[in-house]
Parts: C-alpha cells; sequence; structure tokens
C-alpha cells in the first residue's frame, strides 16, 4: 500500500499514519518526525531546517525532495509506506509522481483529512502544552494554517485530477477515524477491481 496524508496541522495525520502503517505492514516516513530528529542531534539538514521549522514556514522543496526521495529507496519501503507530511507543495507532488511512475509503483490513495479551524486551534493548543514543540505557539500555528491554505491545498486538485484523493472525516475518536480510512480504502478498491481478483 502505498499512501499520502494530506491536511491541516493538527488533523490527525501523524496517528492514522502509524496505524496505518501497522495495518498494511508498511514503513511510515514522517517528514516533520525527520527534521525534528536532524535538529536534535544537530546535522547539517537540521540545521538547514530549523529556521524555517521555527517560523512555520515550509522547508525549500529541493531540501525535502531529496531527502524523501532517498527515504522512500530505503529496503522498508519495499512494501509500501505512508507518507505524513509530504507533499506539501505542488512542486513535491510532481517529484513524487515521477518517481512513482518510473519506479512502476503509483499510489493507491491520496487521504484528505477534513476538519473545521476551531477544533484544529483546540488540539494544537493540547498538543503545545504536552509536547513543547517550538512550533506550536498561536503565532506559528496561525502561520502554518496560512501556510497550508496557499501551498497545500492545491494538492486536493492535483490528487482529485488523478482520480486518488480519498475525503475524511478527520473529527471523532482515533478509532473512528481509523475505521473510515479502512472503509473508504476498501471502498475505493472494490471500485477499481469488482471481482476481488488481486
Ligand atoms: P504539522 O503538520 O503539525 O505542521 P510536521 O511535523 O508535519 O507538522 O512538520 C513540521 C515542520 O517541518 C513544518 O512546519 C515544516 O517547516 C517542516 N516540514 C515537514 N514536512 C515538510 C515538507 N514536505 N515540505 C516542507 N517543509 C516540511
Amino acid at each position: 500500500m502505498r499512501l499520502v496524508l494530506l491536511g491541516p496541522p493538527g488533523a490527525g495525520k501523524g496517528t492514522q499514519a502509524v496505524r496505518l502503517a501497522e495495518h498494511f505492514q508498511c514503513a511510515v516516513v514522517a517528514t516533520g518526525d525527520i527534521f525534528r530528529s536532524h535538529v536534535a542531534t544537530g546535522t547539517p539538514l537540521g540545521r538547514a531546517a530549523q529556521e524555517y521549522m521555527d517560523r512555520g514556514d515550509l522547508v525549500p522543496d529541493e531540501v525535502v525532495i531529496a531527502m524523501v526521495m532517498e527515504r522512500i529507496a530505503e529496503p522498508d519501503c519495499d512494501n509500501g509506506f505512508v507518507l505524513d507530511g509530504f507533499p506539501r507543495t505542488v512542486a513535491q507532488a510532481r517529484a513524487l509522481d515521477e518517481r512513482l511512475a518510473r519506479a512502476g509503483t503509483p499510489l493507491d490513495a491520496a487521504l484528505f483529512f477534513e476538519i473545521d479551524e476551531d477544533e484544529l486551534f483546540r488540539r494544537l493548543a493540547g498538543r503545545s502544552a504536552e509536547l513543547h514543540r517550538s512550533d506550536d505557539t498561536e503565532q506559528t500555528i496561525r502561520h502554518r494554517l496560512e501556510v497550508f491554505a496557499i501551498k497545500t491545498r492545491p494538492l486536493v486538485d492535483h490528487y482529485t485530477r488523478r482520480d486518488l484523493l480519498l475525503p475524511v472525516d478527520a473529527i471523532g475518536g482515533v478509532d473512528e477515524v481509523t475505521k473510515r480510512i479502512l472503509e473508504g480504502l476498501e471502498l475505493r478498491r472494490a471500485a477499481v477491481d469488482p471481482e476481488g481478483s488481486t
């Protein structure tokens, strides 16, 4: 299974990514986590990313694309992957499309986590208090939501045109959302392959 997860910060992508990867026995690739671990250990990549992350801006495309392309070439991604936090721009989505087309391993779906802003603020404020993430202050949260609206939202169109978009209602309990996703994927699979021959 090869999935990308789209949605604003706080929509629950990270939580669901781990559960989906477990369910499908594939790798989870969370770009935010990868960057945070590079920042924590002070690698050159971490130093390049930190100022963008602290402002709530996106790390430049060429940096992120190179990192993810390397990561999905690792053997644990042979059985598929759940990408959390990538792609976040049209350029990133195109780079991924090209790589997967060349490898003959297309995406199965792009999950779009739908949630309203009030709920997002509640969740992100809670996370900020719990995890002390330096980019979870109210000002950067606002900025990250703007960046999402401008840079990432266009990917809804991108994946709709490719017939890959699976909208997911992201409000509700964690189990409930997982169930919705698995049902949505099953419905898609049945539509593509009504005989269940694969
Ligand atoms: P959230 O979804 O909660 O905003 P993430 O943990 O996914 O947070 O990402 C944290 C930060 O890492 C982002 O605000 C951005 O600076 C950087 N980042 C992560 N993924 C990408 C990406 N695909 N492109 C550019 N920057 C990214």
